[in-house]
């Protein structure tokens, strides 16, 4: 069967009997042969890490174990699925706790195998609740449906081969059933299992959709769709209705924790749409089609001058000062080989004449090692804690009045910029500030750019500039 949609279904979408009521509506009412992908129910993946954590400083994680079965067991109860459906992979899961606890290690291969229990617990359970509903549907662990990777446990890598194997294991599945497929997680080509990283469902869903080149890959979760800003720092922000697939992997990249990272690219590269839906917002008795609602990501969206925002905390920066740089050649060079090395990945980089400023992803031992070597040629200042802001819209590239708009209004509101930089495709601009300042700024420019219009309305008519 080659499905026609993937729907992915986040934590909160699966995390009560209640929610998971309403994901049955949606997968119930979708006629295009869906192929659903879920995580694993809401919590669950922490408390399986904590309890691991736990198990390796051989201390008690009783609690952690009886909280996930209560979450799971509320659903069994509700849906009326009989607890045989996860007996064994909790059998699993205590075994599992148990090797930890005795062998006091836990490796990044034997945390994959007891997070990956979340999922594979979570696409029975969503499957019961859909047959409950009189659909016929099964579950499958993502393996059994092609999907590998390498061996990084913890941030696994798609191997090329994937696709085909998707695309081959897809063509054998029954047609009429629903398949509901782990998100998350994969095996090795040792039959390893592995993880893709937090928040990893996502890609799973990009990586199944792109395979089966589905009309739209949908991101069900627990807000209507992506919005203009971060809602934990804006009241109730707009909902972005529509938006390019650069401007949401900027956003992504840059902490809208709403899209994994990693899933647009595979979605951009072939030109397969993304939608980000509310599972709780859209209502599956509605008769409004679902192309009209929600956030579409494509390559078609009209441009705007700011589409949205959105704050990553805690990063750490280092300022690198040397006159050795002036007309020297290589100088950055030398710099980002140290970092390579290393594993060091840069977010964001501004340079001058005799200074080069950036934002790293890396703490820890490797940081230490790279800044040491960094002072043996140039001073080096490290700030551990500081937050990056990043604004999009296509429209950012075309009209510089917005962003003197943009730092107008910075000033005004005494926000310290401390790094300022804007890709080479031009369609963000990234600005690093001391953290309480990230919010303060989202929140001045969103009232400026965003205050005042009707949800969803052309922000460009109320500029002026
Ligand atoms: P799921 O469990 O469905 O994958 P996540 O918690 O990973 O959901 O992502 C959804 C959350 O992302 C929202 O609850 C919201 O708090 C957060 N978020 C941050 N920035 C944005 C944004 N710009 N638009 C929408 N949600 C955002
Ligand atoms: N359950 C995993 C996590 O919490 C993956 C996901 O939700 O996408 O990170
Ligand atoms: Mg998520």
């Amino acid at each position: 069967m080659r499905p026609g949609v993937v729907m992915k279904f986040g934590g909160t979408s699966v995390g009560s009997p209640q929610a998971l009521a309403r994901v049955v509506a949606h997968v119930t009412r979708e006629t295009r042969r869906p192929l659903v992908v879920v995580s694993a129910v809401g919590g669950v993946t922490d408390l399986l890490l904590e309890a691991a954590c736990r198990a390796r400083s051989a201390e008690a994680h009783d609690e952690q174990v009886a909280e996930i079965a209560r979450r799971h067991h509320a659903i069994v109860e509700a849906f009326d699925l009989g607890r045989e459906i996860i007996a064994e992979l909790e059998q699993e899961l205590s075994r599992l706790l148990q090797g930890v606890s005795m062998l006091r290690e836990l490796t990044p291969r034997i945390q994959d195998m007891v997070v990956s229990i979340g999922e594979r617990i979570s696409a029975r359970l969503v499957a019961g609740a859909v047959e409950h509903s009189g659909q016929p549907a099964r579950a499958h662990d993502a393996w059994d449906l092609g999907l590998c990777t390498d061996e990084q446990h913890g941030r696994a890598e798609p191997l090329e081969r994937s696709a085909d194997s998707i695309r081959e294991a897809l063509d054998r599945l029954e047609q009429g059933t629903i398949p509901i497929v782990t998100g998350f997680i994969a095996h090795s080509a040792k039959g390893e299992i592995t993880t893709l990283g937090r928040g990893g469902s996502d890609f799973s869903a990009a990586l199944f959709g792109v395979a089966a080149q589905v009309e739209e890959i949908q991101i069900w979760t627990d807000v209507p769709g992506i919005m203009r800003a971060d809602p934990k720092v804006v009241q109730g922000p707009q909902v972005i209705p529509a938006m390019h697939f650069d401007e949401a992997a900027e956003l992504a990249f840059f902490g809208a924790r709403v899209l994994h990272p990693r899933t647009v690219e595979p979605a951009r590269r072939a030109g397969v749409p993304v939608r980000v839906l509310g599972t709780f917002h859209v209502d599956p008795t509605d008769p409004t089609p679902i192309s009209r609602q929600g956030t579409l990501i494509d390559d078609r969206a009209a441009a705007e001058p700011v589409r949205g925002m959105a704050i990553h905390r805690g990063v750490q920066t280092l300022h690198i000062h040397s006159l050795g740089m002036l007309e020297a050649p290589g100088f950055l060079a030398r710099v980002f080989e140290v970092l390579a090395r290393r594993r060091i990945s840069v977010d964001v980089v501004a340079t001058s004449e005799v200074s080069v400023s950036m934002t790293l992803d890396s703490n820890g031992e490797q940081l230490d090692a790279a800044i040491a070597e960094l002072r043996a040629f140039a001073e080096v200042q490290q700030v551990p804690d500081r937050s990056i802001l990043c604004i999009v819209g296509a429209g950012l590239r075309k009209d510089s009045a917005i962003l003197a708009r943009i730092f107008q209004i910075l000033a005004d509101n005494h926000v310290p910029v401390r790094v300022i930089s804007q890709g080479a495709s031009r369609i963000n601009i990234t600005l690093v500030t001391d953290p309480p300042f990230a919010s303060t700024a989202m929140a001045a420019l969103y009232r400026a750019f965003f205050r005042g219009q009707a949800p969803g309305s052309n922000p460009s008519e109320s500029m002026g500039a």
